[in-house]
């Protein structure tokens, strides 16, 4: 009875510790790291690795809340050491009251001469014998720093350098982090929509793309995902192309790629605009990448292999004669980075799992004379997908 008693009051309590956590951010994110390091000693097992150590900055964020930023490759804010009983921050003075307050679940260790002066002590006191690192994101100097402490404290010690590892864990989003994503998304949507309303034949493309820019930040977002792109009649050809002094011309599409971040997490969203009255070809490739993007938002299901949504798209527009015009992949996962897991390209990848977040962004690019590409993000369900964004800003023709 007591026990019963105790359980209800726990279940209140975390109930409203939950409740809490979806007013403020922060605490979320605490009450997450707990869950996200168990599940990470689970992959470190299966591994055999008995030390890890994180240093891409989204994944030492995603299992520690400590925000900092890295300024460059070669400029490290900090690094985690995970074992399978113990959390540590590393990290240099200048983050010291930030990493006391934002990762309260961790043993901060304040290093001032180098990280490896600290790694000794720690795989000394671990008894590290198998210390995973983070080979996608670690420099040769660095890993050679971290080896030669290693070998110095640990002659038996080896280094095994894993790909994702971390990575895998944030493929698959927490109801948290989903709702964090609509947030980033919606004020996307609403930077689009702002400069929609002011987009006419003679603008620059670099002034709409600080239009973004600056809404954006005005609006509260940390930073952009990435640079927006606004590419303009022959320029829309080029997928990645970079907003230059090109004016908008009549009769043009424009293509406006755009992201934020918020709260740490990204979006990103494509639509394009058409300046006056279409001519055929391009009205032809809009609705050409318009049915691509419902087949393949169509495909998106739990369980479906990443490469069936990609063919899904291109099948169609391969149907229609462009298949050669349509270069790159069909989206990609977003979430603390803009760019992640899983890929959905045209090459085998991974299995879609509910709560996975891709982008759906087909193109079809003509050089010489422009392109068109439309990219929704979606949720992975196990019927199907929730399309994230709002259905506006596209054409019907
Ligand atoms: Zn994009
Ligand atoms: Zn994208």
């Amino acid at each position: 009875m007591e026990k019963h008693c105790d359980d209800r009051l726990d279940d209140g309590f975390s109930n409203r510790l939950r409740g809490i956590s979806m007013d403020y951010g922060g605490m979320m994110i605490s009450d997450s790291v707990n869950k996200r390091l168990y599940r990470f000693r689970e992959l470190m097992d299966r591994e055999k690795i008995d030390t890890f150590l994180v240093t891409v900055p989204e994944n030492r964020f995603y299992l520690s809340g400590f925000e900092a930023d890295d300024l460059q490759l070669t400029e490290s804010s900090g690094a985690l050491l995970v074992s399978p009983s113990s959390q540590f921050l590393l990290t240099d003075f200048r983050y010291r009251e930030e990493a006391e307050e934002q990762a309260p679940g961790y043993e901060i260790h304040i290093y001032s001469d180098g990280m490896p002066q600290v790694l000794k002590d720690l795989f000394l006191s671990l008894g590290t014998e198998r210390l995973g690192v983070e080979g996608h994101f670690l420099t040769w100097v660095r890993f050679q720093e971290v080896e030669k402490a290693l070998r110095e404290s640990r002659p038996s010690g080896q280094m095994v350098a894993t790909d994702g590892l971390v990575e895998e864990l944030r493929v698959i989003k927490e109801p948290g982090e989903i709702e964090l994503i609509r947030q980033s998304l919606n004020l996307t949507e609403e930077a689009l929509v702002s400069v929609w309303e002011d987009l006419t034949i003679g603008r620059r493309e670099r002034d709409v793309a600080w239009a973004i820019e600056s809404f954006i930040r005005q609006s509260g977002g940390e930073d952009v995902s990435f640079p927006p792109i606004v590419a303009s009649g022959p320029n829309a050809a080029l997928p990645h192309a970079v907003p230059s002094d090109r004016r908008i011309e009549a009769g043009e599409p424009v293509i406006l790629d755009l992201g934020s971040r918020l709260h740490h997490y990204c979006s990103d969203m494509t639509r394009t605009w058409i300046a006056g009255t279409p001519s055929d070809w391009l009205r032809e490739i809009y609705r050409v990448v318009r049915e691509a993007q419902l087949a393949a938002q169509d495909a998106v299901r739990s369980g479906v292999e990443s490469v069936d949504v990609d063919a899904a798209a291109r099948a169609l527009i391969t149907k229609a004669g462009y298949g050669e015009r349509f270069g790159h992949g069909l989206g990609h996962g977003v979430g603390l980075a803009v760019h992640e897991k899983p890929g959905l390209r045209r090459v085998k990848g991974m299995v879609l799992q509910e709560n996975m977040v891709v982008t759906v962004e087909p193109g079809i690019y003509l050089p010489g004379y422009g392109g068109v590409r439309l990219e929704n993000m979606v949720r992975v369900t196990a019927t199907g997908c929730e399309v994230l964004n709002r259905q506006d800003l596209i054409y019907s023709f």
